[in-house]
């Protein structure tokens, strides 16, 4: 679903009294509507995570149905609505092989925030993209060749090969894809037990 269509889904919803816009007074709501979210295919297989706001949107679209609960309430002028903890596509999407695009920010969720040369776990903002072999002696911007790296750590690597600067990598840098996700979506879960029929099997 596109961004405008969310949008329009959500002005749609507040339209017929679904939703209040969010009070300021209402500390809870906020919070809410950024829990993660398991998605799952209309196979039940695990897909994806979005936030409880996306997984309303698509509950309320009649696109997917609410299979977990997470015991919270969104609460609106109207009526309380049960905050989802996974919901379930109602048609079958196919999902490409096709690893996930090259961007930053999936380099640092594939590295989980972590500088792969010292171990730091920073906020996206404290880190930088190395590339292991460095550019200027034909490193490529690829899944291979790119991880999370601390600003320190960057300095000290420098224009050298980890071999060269005498540093290493905690782990071989590989491509994002369906497995990398799955762990994720495990690490994630660990903190929703409604989550785990769906991703431990
Ligand atoms: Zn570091």
């Amino acid at each position: 679903m596109s961004y405008r269509m969310e949008h329009e889904a959500i002005a749609a919803a507040r339209h017929a009294g679904l939703f209040a816009p969010v009070a300021p007074h209402r500390t809870g709501d906020g919070h809410a509507l950024l829990t993660p979210v398991l998605v799952l295919n209309a196979s039940y297989e695990p897909i994806n995570v979005c936030a409880a706001r996306r997984a309303l949107v698509l509950v309320l679209k009649g696109v997917a149905m609410t299979e977990e609960e997470n015991g919270h309430f969104l609460h609106s002028a109207r009526l309380a609505m049960r905050v989802p903890s996974v919901i379930r596509l109602l048609e079958y999407r196919r999902i490409p092989h096709q690893s996930r695009a090259l961007s930053r920010k999936n380099i640092l969720l594939r590295d989980r925030n972590t500088c792969q040369y010292c171990g730091a776990v920073l906020p996206s903002s404290d880190l930088t993209l190395d590339h292991v072999l460095p550019r200027s002696r034909g490193g490529s911007s690829t899944w291979e060749n790119l991880v999370a790296c601390c600003h320190p750590c960057n300095r000290r690597k420098g224009n050298q090969s980890p071999a060269e600067a005498g540093m290493r990598l905690m782990r071989e840098p590989r491509a994002f894809n369906l497995h990398t996700s799955r762990h994720i979506m495990r690490l994630m879960g660990r903190s929703d037990d409604k989550w785990r029929k769906y991703l431990f099997y």
